[in-house]
Parts: C-alpha cells; sequence; structure tokens
C-alpha cells in the first residue's frame, strides 16, 4: 500500500466516533514502515491493549475500521489457531478475535463482524516470509507462490470490509 500518515489514518475511520479516531493511538513508526510489503495497516492500540485497527484501500478509499479484541487466552493451549486472512497457523495465542462494529443502520443497533486474525495483525509480513510464526506448520500451502498468497490475503480482506460495510 501506499505510505499514509497519521492524519490519514484518523480520517479514514468508518465505523468508530470522530472523537474516538481522534484519540486512538497510532503507530508511532509510520515513516519506517515496510509500505511495499504491506496489503493493509493493522496494529494494536499501545494504550489500550483490548483494541486494534486496520487500514486499507477498499474500492479506492482509505478505509479504517476499528476492532476490539478478544483474547485467544483460553484457546491458547488446547490448539493451534489459524489466522481467517492469511490462514498462517500460530500457537499460545498468536491468533485473536477481532470484532468490527458494522456501519450504518446495523451497527447502530449493535450488530458486529468477528474474525479470527493474527494477534499482532502482521498479515502481510508472514505472507511474504518476512515474518514467521512459531509453530506454522507450512504444509498447507507449499504449493501457492507468495503472489497468490498476497492476492488471497486481499480477497479476504476485501470480504471482511465488505461484511463491515454492507
Ligand atoms: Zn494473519
Amino acid at each position: 500500500m501506499r505510505p499514509i500518515t497519521d492524519h490519514d489514518i484518523r480520517t479514514s475511520f468508518i465505523n468508530c466516533s470522530k472523537g474516538e479516531a481522534k484519540r486512538l493511538g497510532t503507530p508511532k513508526d509510520l515513516a519506517d514502515l515496510p509500505w511495499d510489503d504491506l496489503d493493509f495497516l493493522g496494529w494494536r492500540d499501545p494504550g489500550a491493549p483490548e483494541r486494534a485497527y486496520l487500514v486499507a484501500d477498499h474500492g479506492g478509499a482509505l478505509t479504517g475500521v476499528a476492532l476490539r479484541v478478544t483474547s485467544g487466552a483460553a484457546r491458547a493451549f488446547t490448539s493451534r489457531s489459524m489466522c481467517s486472512l492469511c490462514l498462517t497457523t500460530h500457537t499460545n495465542g498468536g491468533v485473536a478475535l477481532m470484532t468490527a462494529r458494522r456501519t450504518g443502520e446495523a451497527g447502530r443497533q449493535g450488530n458486529t463482524v468477528g474474525q479470527y486474525v493474527c494477534a499482532d495483525l502482521a498479515c502481510s509480513l508472514y505472507t511474504r516470509g518476512r515474518k514467521k510464526a512459531p509453530g506454522d506448520g507450512a504444509l498447507m500451502d507449499e504449493s501457492l507462490t507468495v503472489e497468490d498468497k498476497i492476492a488471497r490475503v486481499r480477497v479476504n480482506l476485501e470480504a471482511f470490509l465488505d461484511k463491515v460495510t454492507a
């Protein structure tokens, strides 16, 4: 994705109030992020561990989504979990349930969309092999090229954003 600024991020949110968007913690190192290798910008709020954010181009517009993180601690020791965006498998809480309030009337009625996502939201880096998940078997996707995996992340992300805005 193209590099974006703190201001771009704060004005991109579609499912939280302007006040929330103004107050939320953005990544400190925006200028140094590997933008060429990011399909979306995702991060945990440094000041509020139960909050996460995701910003991506969606239908030609920069679209930010505020997420609530449900800790994966309860399942961490019993199962491996898979990220539904990049399909990386993690152990020990590396995947978390993240829930987005939907936009419009659905959101006002309390409707949300939940998805299991890499807890650090670094799907783009896992997909490109720039980051390794401890315990990721990598057995399922051996036949896929990195380009195919990147395309799949984008398809899954689009589908998620479609559900949030539907
Ligand atoms: Zn992921």
